[in-house]
């Protein structure tokens, strides 16, 4: 097929679907470098197919697609059925759709919980549980007791490249954490320098997961994370009502063995801090901050704990099919989108069902159009394409976590994760966002293929909140993959930028995680069509190159993709 049968094609298309506009918005641009006929089959990728798709996922039958739930498995199969009837192959355990992610939910007891303080001298301080400390046990066993000594360990991090290690005593060797409970300052140490974590943005090592993981590396019992407003940009409240819920971890997770992963409220941690005779904790948390003036410390006091836990074990399934490539050797680009949410809440008033249209529906929609576009294009793509649509997400990016632990090609192979999460559709984008994009080898690709896309690329407005952690192609990029997740900006075709601000302000404060994110009739598809063949775009331009995309030199990721790497021969 040729440009001119294209331009007939979406000629065809225009005239059939009431809801496409403009002309031009339809249309796949020439990209140095894409045959003719996989522009074609971008150009199929029709915004009504999202749509349907979208419809479906989010109708009340399947329950909020809840893990574990049966919506939830009526929403796999509904995708696993897509990418058969499409042609792509199934790459999920032994032949199958299917990847099956064996989970497990935690639920601390509040009545039945005690944590106190014990100084070597002196009587215990009993701490009140959900008002002043709140933890979880991560490894899914029904009770925990311990005694462990505190050590102060300033904001957690071990980071080589900054020349930063918080677990390093005053005698500058490490603190051996055995058996003991860390101290630790939410956030990272304040930095103004690009070279120094990154200045004002937030790298991994200031977020919670990082602390629990690195403490867990160390083989410590537990991990209480002071909290301070100011510092973690949320209240007590927020800690202490995520914590109220259940909370699930994968099976067997070596990272999440904590006993007690915790928070402890800012005044808690200062009246220990007084009782372990170190003065003013902000003080303390100064000169954490300030390289070479902090060296870790073990407290002259315990921390005493009895922890019950409602224990739920359950699975649920990635959905992972694969368009085979011309080249028969392994490397791969993958395409990863969550199609779990929060299921029903039966103490909602009102709707109980958490429909999830926009998230993630919309990201599924993409997926499933991108996955069709690629099996049925008239030419193969250079190598094998991976579909993935990823389980509880809304749980702590877990499905995704288990695929890039288990990934269907050895991750150093897969040399690029394009995600989708959230894609209002509400028009056509004018602009993208794509953080993390901008740390490959493969930006310049990108930078090209958006222009031709009338397609403007937007700086992070919030480097601090470390939104790149927070979404599933962080699963792959922890493994190493390049990844990162495909969004678009506030500028939309017939509007200026406060009018797209103005739409997902809404969206935020009336729908986003909320029985109201449903499907809509006036819902304007075009965008995530666009989107999806701008993914497409990329992805094949990636499946191209004869080497794989790698990380910039430096990055944070560089050291788990050169791992990756040197074991891809098994
Ligand atoms: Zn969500």
């Amino acid at each position: 097929m040729n440009c001119t049968q294209i331009s007939v094609v979406l000629a065809v298309g225009i005239l059939a679907t009431p809801f496409i506009g403009a002309q031009q918005t339809a249309a796949v641009p020439e990209v140095p470098g894409l045959p003719h006929a996989a522009l074609a089959a971008a150009a199929s990728i029709d915004s009504e197919k999202i749509r349907a798709h979208v419809r479906f996922l989010s109708l009340d039958l399947l329950e909020g697609r809840g893990p574990g739930t049966r919506g939830a498995e009526l929403a796999a199969e509904y995708i696993a059925t897509q990418f058969a009837m499409a042609g792509v192959e199934p790459a999920g355990d032994n032949g199958t759709y299917f990847q099956s992610v064996p989970l497990v939910a935690v639920h601390t007891i509040e009545g039945k919980t005690n944590f106190s303080f014990v100084p070597a001298s002196g009587q215990p301080v009993d701490l009140a549980y959900g008002a002043e400390i709140v933890a979880k046990d991560q490894t899914g066993q029904e009770t925990a007791d311990f005694d462990a000594p505190i050590v102060f360990a300033g904001y957690g991090i071990d980071a080589p490249e900054y020349h930063w290690d918080d677990y390093a005593g005053v005698d500058g060797k490490e603190i051996d954490m055995k058996g003991k409970m860390a101290l630790v300052i939410v956030n990272e140490p304040p930095s103004d320098d690009e070279k120094f974590f990154k200045g004002k943005a937030l790298t991994y090592y200031g977020r919670w997961t990082y602390k629990y993981e690195e403490a867990a590396r160390r083989g410590a019992v537990g991990v209480l994370i002071v909290h301070r407003t100011d510092l973690a940009s949320y209240g007590w409240e927020v800690v202490r009502n995520s914590q109220s819920v259940e909370k699930s971890y994968l099976q067997g997770d070596p990272s999440a063995t904590l006993r007690a992963a915790g928070w402890i409220q800012h005044d808690i941690a200062q009246r220990l801090f007084t009782l372990a005779g170190l003065g003013d904790l902000d003080k303390a948390i100064d000169t954490a901050g300030t390289p070479g003036a902090f060296h870790a410390v073990e407290l002259p006091v315990h921390l005493k704990a009895h922890i019950e836990s409602r224990v739920r074990r359950y699975e649920s399934s990635n959905v992972v099919g694969r368009v085979r490539g011309v080249s028969e050797n392994n490397q791969a680009v993958i395409y990863t989108a969550h199609y779990d949410h929060l299921g029903i809440d039966p103490d909602a008033r009102g709707d109980k069902i958490y429909n999830g249209a926009a998230d993630n529906g919309t990201g599924c929609g993409i997926l499933i159009e991108l996955a069709r576009a690629f099996a049925q294009s008239p030419v193969r793509p250079p190598h094998a394409v991976y579909f993935s649509a990823v389980t509880a997400e809304e749980q702590g990016l877990l499905g995704s976590q288990f695929l890039g632990m288990h990934p269907p090609v050895p991750a150093g192979q897969i040399t690029l994760d394009l995600n989708y999460d959230m894609l209002l559709p509400i028009g056509v984008p004018r602009s993208v966002s794509l953080g993390g994009a901008e740390r490959i080898d493969f930006w310049p690709a990108v930078q090209k293929v958006a222009k031709a896309f009338d397609l403007a690329l937007l700086p992070d407005p919030t480097p601090g909140a470390g939104h790149y952690y927070r979404s599933d192609h962080f699963s792959l990029a922890r493994v190493g993959i390049p990844a990162f997740s495909v969004d678009q900006g506030e500028l939309f075709e017939g509007h200026d930028e406060a009018w797209g601000r103005a739409q997902f302000g809404d969206y935020v404060a009336h729908h986003y995680h909320q029985p109201s994110d449903e499907y809509r009739a006036d819902w304007d598809f075009r965008g995530n069509a666009k989107l999806a063949r701008f993914g497409f775009v990329l992805g094949w331009l990636a499946s191209e190159q004869a080497k794989t995309v790698e990380w910039l030199p430096g990055d944070e990721f560089e050291a788990a993709r050169k791992a990756s790497q040197a074991s891809k021969t098994k």
